[in-house]
């Protein structure tokens, strides 16, 4: 698809999209850190460098967001377009830094961020706005309508407009637009003229005034002001990169961020209000870019109007205030309402916008015809309140949990089981699957400060607690940012500190994405067994701990329970005080499973004779108390009634999905359970002695019954 040329129809996700119409921009560089729900937009890059290498863009998978938006610094020079990419607002916190510094001096390539804006009911991170961060550094935010045709657009026009203003752009797309699916007709890609395979011959003079650097910061904010903001409000209505849909009725209208267009059309219709064709009752201002906003277009908008509603989702209201204060100094008097039929908070779905235009409709022009809308409302409380009587309790809530087999999981079993020998822990969470643990049946955490900030979040704490605090990270957030903000710390001031590393291998959370300590693509290929743990050869987490000079460090089997209870034990109670670091190491099995099932299904196919661990309950055995279960709270460990009617608890029970991880083994064994748990081996493609064999043990099982 990214290689479709003019005219070529594009079908695919929204985010496929914007990868193409970066394509299509003649971008030279591209980075980023992945995150949902912009992550695909980066793996499809890396996947596709060999395409990229043919037009010479470059593509950088950065270490961090701080990293990506760095990189855009080669745009502040030259006649470069470059975009990076990440989850928003968490990884725009990361960026700011090097925000302000690239939005200082300005930039004269087009510099282009896609961020993905984690925010409302899929979200998985804190709810704020990336909009603070367009106001304060005076960056251009774009927020297009979902439409495939008019992201692609808007993606070409934001680098146009990023170099027409000096600004850089940043493009916020919602989970939904990201994962909108639809067509476009594509053009072709151009290469950049500057790129990998066109080299510059010389760097550019020296110019101090391109450094955020004082004096020239001084200049830079006046710029902003003065230069910057004008010409791209210049630029916005000159090329009309907001839209308006004027409507039946000139008299009442509605303003919206673009991204919001399509719920608010969904919304319309709810109401009788708009056809599905898009034809609607009230005028609709598209804001395709919220910032900066053109003063005009919005008087021109809201002149003579009954009254204009602001949507605008998430808070502070930004936008609605400068709408506000715009029209009173162009001294119109158009009443102007949002928040106030609107909630302040949460995602703005249609059911929402739909309460929220018809309360606004009441109030300003109760003449306005909303019987149907206001019974397809009333039918969602209704069938609300309807499944929950039906089913008698409220839905019980599923969290998220780690997959099954998941290394990470036996590590909190056997954390919980040294916390019943020294007592319970003060645990400085952080950002990765390992934050699953929050969750039942572990339950653990007691903060969460961003992604590797764990080992830092404990330094405060530490010296307040009589028993050692300890902080578990991932190797993904150690990459991150945890080594510099957490152990160079710890041992630059000499921390009496514990240090927990899961080292699965992959930045698991966000896909699964390569690091630095990811098994070489060599040992996946040589590993005989292909169901084994990989594990990075080259010790690179544990060589860098070494060199920086970490004295404590142990490295633990995470499917060992007792060895790492015993470590954690160890550590949470020596004599040594530094930092005590213990990496508890297992491949993701997620990633594990990716490998292995392929290779599976080839030697299957092959005939070749294959053994299968798998685990189960003996239900003559089971005490019935689940002491395993609230050890382990894997997906495949759950109960069923038992066969004996005597008892009338249910026992427990291994469901199929097992993949024989061993936990279940393990946690019997280290924490003295009951005796239930069989270790089974299911051969597939047997051979005559495995027949013979399992003949025999049938016959003499058969006999034992008899007697
Ligand atoms: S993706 Fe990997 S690390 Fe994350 S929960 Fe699944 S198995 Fe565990
Ligand atoms: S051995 Fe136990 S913990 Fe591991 S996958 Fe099977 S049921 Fe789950």
């Amino acid at each position: 698809m990214l290689r479709r040329g003019r005219g070529e129809p594009f079908h695919g996700e929204g985010i496929l999209a914007i990868t193409k119409a970066l394509l299509q921009s003649g971008v030279a560089y591209v980075g980023g850190y992945q995150g949902a729900p912009v992550s695909h937009l980066l793996d499809v890059l890396v996947q596709s460098r060999d395409y990229l290498a043919e037009l010479g863009v470059h593509v950088e998978a950065c270490s961090n967001e701080a990293s990506a938006a760095a990189m855009l610094g080669a745009s502040i020079h030259y006649p470069l377009r470059g975009a990076v990419t990440w989850k928003s607002i968490v990884g725009t916190n990361v960026a700011a830094d090097a925000l302000s510094n690239l939005a200082s001096p300005g930039v004269t390539g087009g510099a282009l961020i896609v961020v993905g804006e984690d925010y409302g009911e899929g979200a998985s991170v804190i709810q704020e706005r990336t909009y603070a961060y367009a106001l304060k550094s005076s960056l251009l935010l774009l927020d297009p309508r979902p439409d495939l045709a008019r992201m692609v657009r808007m993606v070409e026009q934001g680098f146009a407009l990023s170099e027409a203003s000096s600004m850089p752009a940043m493009l916020q797309l919602r989970i939904r637009a990201c994962h909108l699916r639809g067509s476009f007709a594509a053009e072709d890609n151009v290469a950049p003229a500057i790129s990998a395979r066109h080299l510059m011959e010389d760097p550019a003079r020296f110019d101090y005034g391109r450094l955020a650097h004082p004096p020239v910061t001084f200049r830079h904010e006046k710029l902003k002001s003065e230069e910057r903001i004008p010409a791209a409000r210049r630029f916005i209505a000159e090329h009309r990169l907001n839209e308006v849909f004027p409507g039946r009725r000139s008299d009442l209208g509605l303003i919206l961020q673009g991204g919001l267009y399509n719920s608010t059309l969904g919304a319309l219709q709810r109401l009788g209000l708009a056809d599905a064709f898009g034809e609607s009752e009230l005028g609709l201002f598209v804001l395709n870019v919220t910032h900066p906003l053109v003063p005009e277009e919005i008087r021109d908008f809201c002149r003579g109007k009954r009254a204009v509603l602001v949507l605008e989702e998430g808070q502070p209201e930004f936008i609605e205030q400068e709408i506000l204060a715009t029209l009173r100094r162009f001294e119109v008097d158009t009443p102007i309402h949002g928040k106030g039929f609107l909630p302040r908070a949460g995602e703005y779905t249609v059911e929402v916008i739909a309460r929220g235009i018809a309360d606004f409709l009441a109030w300003t022009a109760p003449e306005v015809e909303l019987e149907a809308g206001r019974r397809w409302l009333a039918d969602i409380v209704e069938r609300r309140a309807a499944v929950a009587r039906a089913l008698e309790w409220a839905l019980p809530p599923r969290p998220p949990n780690f997959c099954i087999g998941c290394p990470e999981r036996p590590v909190f079993a056997a954390l919980k089981l040294a916390q019943a020998r020294v007592g319970d822990v003060h645990i400085a969470a952080d950002i990765g699957c390992h934050s699953f643990a929050t969750f039942e049946p572990f339950s653990m955490g007691h903060s969460i400060l961003g992604y590797g900030m764990s080992l830092a979040s404990r330094a405060g704490v530490s010296p307040m607690m009589r028993r050692r605090v300890l902080a578990v990270m991932g190797d993904g957030g150690f990459w991150h940012n945890g080594l510099i903000t957490g152990v160079q710390s710890a041992l630059f001031n000499g921390d009496d500190a514990v240090l927990l590393i899961l080292k699965n291998g992959y930045t698991s959370a966000t896909g699964t994405q390569e690091i630095l300590s990811t098994p070489s693509p060599a040992l996946k290929d040589e590993a005989a067994d292909k169901t084994e743990s990989l594990v990075d050869r080259n010790r690179t987490i544990e060589t860098t701990l070494e060199a920086m000079g970490v004295r404590w460090l142990r490295n633990v089997d995470s499917y060992r329970v007792d060895a790492m209870r015993a470590t954690l034990e160890e550590a949470l109670t020596t004599d040594f005080a530094g930092l005590k670091v213990i990496v508890a190491e297992g491949e993701c099995q997620l990633e594990r499973q990716r490998r292995v099932k392929p290779w599976l299904a080839g030697m299957l196919e092959r005939g070749k004779r294959f053994v299968r661990v798998k685990y189960g309950v003996d239900e003559d055995a089971c005490s019935g108390d689940h002491s395993c279960i609230r050890l382990s709270g894997c997906p495949t460990l759950s109960v069923r009634p038992a066969t004996d009617p005597l008892r009338i608890d249910p026992v427990a029970t291994v469901l199929d999905g097992c993949v024989g991880c061993g936990l279940c083994g393990e946690n019997a064994h280290a924490a003295a359970l009951c005796p239930s748990f069989y270790r089974a081996e299911v051969i597939q493609n047997p051979n005559g002695r495995d027949r013979f064999a399992a003949g025999l043990r049938g016959a003499l099982i058969r006999t034992l019954r008899a007697s």
